[in-house]
């Protein structure tokens, strides 16, 4: 059988819990090591061998633009559909590794927060609304909070939004104990292009007021590149810096 055939097959068996992860990628080249290598990392640390994930999409930003995490989770969240109907979606930071085997990455009834106890907080969640590292949402779920907002430019806020959305919605957040939620970041310097975004409060503060008309139903983007791999989609994207 040839290569392609083989990660054709691949790619649909591996399908079958109609999970899929999504990545964003911070930026091209990060301290010296790629986006590639990053995902190696990432997977062979490995939290996904005993989780009943099929699938995973890494999406990163194309050139060296403001970063917005958001967007490209919005992103991820699209192309994915274009490829198989996922009913359940992990929206992950490349650089949270989940410590405890008993933290399934699956969805759940209401939306899901993962990452509840990074070290890097004392593993201890920051506040109580936070929604940071790691989500879970099924597509129903995140259908009905319009996705996440596309207008957060840079460091911060948009877990802030996508909480508030949760909640405006009538959903509350699902969590693992402080035991099980325990995380690791892979440490690293603030990014290029990712400074805190000085525009967070206020948008936050307008969570309501923006949600119906700000998020997958305004996504736009341009597909710069796709990479396809047995395990994983890797999608460059032009995310519109405004
Ligand atoms: C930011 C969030 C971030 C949290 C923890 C908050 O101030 O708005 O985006 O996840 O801090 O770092």
């Amino acid at each position: 059988m040839k290569t392609e055939q083989v990660n054709s097959l691949l790619r649909v068996s591996v399908r079958f819990t109609s999970c899929v992860l999504v990545v964003c990628f911070i930026s091209l080249c990060v301290h010296g090591i790629n986006a590639e290598t990053k995902f190696l990392v990432y997977a062979s640390i490995d939290p996904f061998k005993r989780v009943p994930l099929s699938f995973y999409f890494i999406v990163e930003r194309d050139g060296e633009t403001m970063f917005n995490r958001a967007k490209l989770l919005n992103v991820g969240f699209a192309e994915a559909l274009k490829e198989y109907d996922y009913e359940c979606f992990i929206f992950s930071d490349v650089d949270i590794v989940p410590m405890d085997d008993r933290n399934i990455y699956k969805c759940y009834s209401q939306p899901r927060h993962l990452a509840v106890a990074i070290d890097k907080f004392g593993f201890r969640l920051p506040y109580n609304q936070n929604f940071g590292g790691v989500s879970a949402l099924s597509k129903e779920q995140y259908m009905k909070i319009n996705g996440f907002p596309n207008n957060y430019w840079g460091w911060g806020g948009e877990d802030d939004d996508i909480y508030h959305r949760v909640r405006i919605k009538g959903m509350s957040l699902s969590r693992p104990n402080g035991k099980i939620g325990r995380c690791r970041m892979i440490r690293h310097k603030r990014d290029l292009h990712n400074q805190p975004n000085p525009k967070r409060f206020y948008n936050i503060a307008h969570t309501r007021q923006t949600m119906e008309t700000n998020g997958i139903n305004s996504l736009k983007y341009q597909v710069v590149r796709i990479e396809k791999d047995q395990l994983f989609t890797k999608i460059t994207v032009d995310i519109v810096t405004p």
